[in-house]
């Protein structure tokens, strides 16, 4: 999961970048609300978490022409401005929650797993593919009920192929889900990490095809 800061503000930038990262989110950060259009424009985001008053382009700005551009991507709004009129203008432009600062991160944190499962899967907090079960609150992975120990990068490979399980997903979708700015996740980092999953998984009889010049599929099992 891929999560877009748009905060003027440093030291706040800072802290949440890195606690989502704690939480094994990839995380990129823009000051600015020309550089957020820009950035929204190439869609790489599964959520937004967008300041409103930010330099050069409002916060307002940024999200009216995200959503005249068609993008889907869910946006909070998390701001200081906490005025009814700001609230509704904000869900009325398009915005899929609001919560003003200060904020307790564990309520950021919960509200972000609410969109990133509205967005991605329904309401559903448990992906199934075949054996393996991904518990999208908890972050983690069960292989016949038996919890698997992945890295943040495994499991963010993981979660790419279950959320789209009988589909191919290319290396570059898995890279762009993967990589914050700056740190690089190459192809071939991408081959490694389907291998150690492939052996890491090797028991649960799930099955990880390679598309030859595509990309990887996990297998949906047929059946119970
Ligand atoms: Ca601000």
């Amino acid at each position: 999961m891929r999560i877009l800061i748009v905060e003027d503000d440093a030291v706040l930038a800072d802290g949440l970048t890195r606690a989502l990262r704690q939480s094994a989110y990839a995380v990129d950060w823009v000051r600015t609300g020309i550089e957020a259009d820009q950035v929204l424009s190439s869609a790489v985001h599964d959520v937004v978490i967008l300041d409103l008053g930010l330099p050069k382009l409002d916060g307002f700005d940024v999200l009216r022409r995200l959503r005249e551009r068609s993008s889907p991507v869910p946006v909070l709004i998390l701001t200081a401005r906490d005025s009814l009129d700001d609230r509704v203008t904000g869900l009325d432009l398009g915005a899929d929650d609001y919560m003003t600062k200060p904020f307790d991160l564990p309520e950021l944190e919960a509200r972000i797993r609410a969109l990133i499962r509205r967005g991605q899967c329904g309401t559903s907090t448990t992906i199934i593919v075949g054996t393996l079960r991904y518990d999208s609150v908890g972050r983690r992975v069960l292989a016949n009920d038996a919890p698997v120990d992945l890295s943040a990068r495994e499991l963010g490979v993981l979660e790419a192929l279950m959320l789209r399980a009988g589909r191919v997903v290319s290396k570059e979708q898995l890279v762009e889900h993967l990589c914050d700015w700056g740190e690089e996740v190459g192809i071939n980092a991408i081959e490694v990490y389907v291998h150690r999953l492939r052996k890491k998984l090797e028991k649960s009889g799930i099955h990880f095809r390679t598309i030859r010049g595509l990309g990887y599929l996990l297998e949906k099992p047929s059946g119970p």
